[in-house]
């Protein structure tokens, strides 16, 4: 494994007066098969607020499915989903999608081409007209596309269409936001800026997010914790320090070993 500077000091230590708050989410022993066949398999994990917890792992490993269980579009076999210490799902419990308080930002979760950028942030959004335009005003400032507001996603780079649909995600101030590969469909050459200024958007909203992504070095740049996954199981779960440095085993450390 190769050592970066970043990783070289790990994080001071927890002073013990600190309380701890309560997770702003957590999935306690998810399981879910098709078919039989187990895809999540035991998965338990937390997402603290205001910050970024990632599911990392390699493809098929079952990140998807787990994010969509927390979504509400498809039901786990066993296990809870819980915000703020409350169960939205578990054993007889099924909160319909809309009314769980959770975004949704996926790679291919496209901006309505009809519409133009103040109108796809505004989608959805309820109240006065004042209020909601003050609202995506604000959002736009704080990606960098107010200039932008009255064109169309077609008049858009990629990374500026990134840059509104994370404001459209933002925009009903979800208390929790699930990003699976989100900047998959971007260049090399954009993504590393875009995961940046990204994370710092949503560190000032004090979202907290639930990343999904196979490359470790999008864990490694914007996670508090990182969930590392393999067939359907959480093998290793903590700092990204700690992981990075101590993988729980060769497989562990493979999948890190080609971190750029
Ligand atoms: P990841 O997001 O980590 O790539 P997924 O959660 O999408 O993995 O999928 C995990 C496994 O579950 C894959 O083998 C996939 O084919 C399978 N799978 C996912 N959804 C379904 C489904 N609705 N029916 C049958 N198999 C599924
Ligand atoms: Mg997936």
């Amino acid at each position: 494994i190769g050592i970066s500077p970043l990783f070289e000091t790990a994080p001071p230590p927890r002073t013990p007066q600190q309380t701890v708050p309560a997770p702003r989410l957590e999935i306690r022993d998810l399981t879910r098969a098709f078919a039989g066949r187990g895809v999540v398999s035991g998965v338990s994990l937390k997402v603290m607020p205001g910050q970024v917890t990632c599911l990392l792992g390699p493809s098929g490993c079952g990140k998807s499915t787990t994010l969509r269980i927390i979504a509400g579009v498809d039901r786990q076999d066993a296990g809870g989903v819980y915000v703020d210490g409350a169960p939205i799902s578990e054993a007889g419990l099924h909160m319909p999608p809309e009314e769980r308080g959770i975004g949704l930002m996926f790679q291919d979760f496209a901006l309505f081409p009809h519409l133009d950028v103040a109108r796809n942030v505004g989608f959805g959004l309820k109240g006065p007209k004042a209020e909601i335009r003050a609202r995506v005003e604000s959002l736009l400032d704080k990606v960098g596309m107010r200039r932008h507001i009255d064109r169309y996603p077609h008049e858009l780079s990629g990374g500026e269409q990134q840059r509104v649909a994370l404001a459209r995600a933002l925009a009903p101030s979800p208390r929790i936001l699930l990003m699976d590969e989100p900047f998959s469909g971007l260049d090399d050459r954009l993504r590393d800026d875009i995961r940046d200024e990204t994370l710092a958007v949503l560190k000032a909203e004090g979202t907290a997010v639930l990343l999904v992504t196979h490359e470790p070095a999008e864990a490694m740049r914007m996670a508090d914790e990182i969930a590392l996954m393999r067939d359907g199981r959480v093998v290793q779960y903590g700092a990204p320090y700690n992981i990075y440095n101590a993988p729980t085993d060769r497989e562990a450390a493979a999948f890190f070993s080609d971190i750029n």
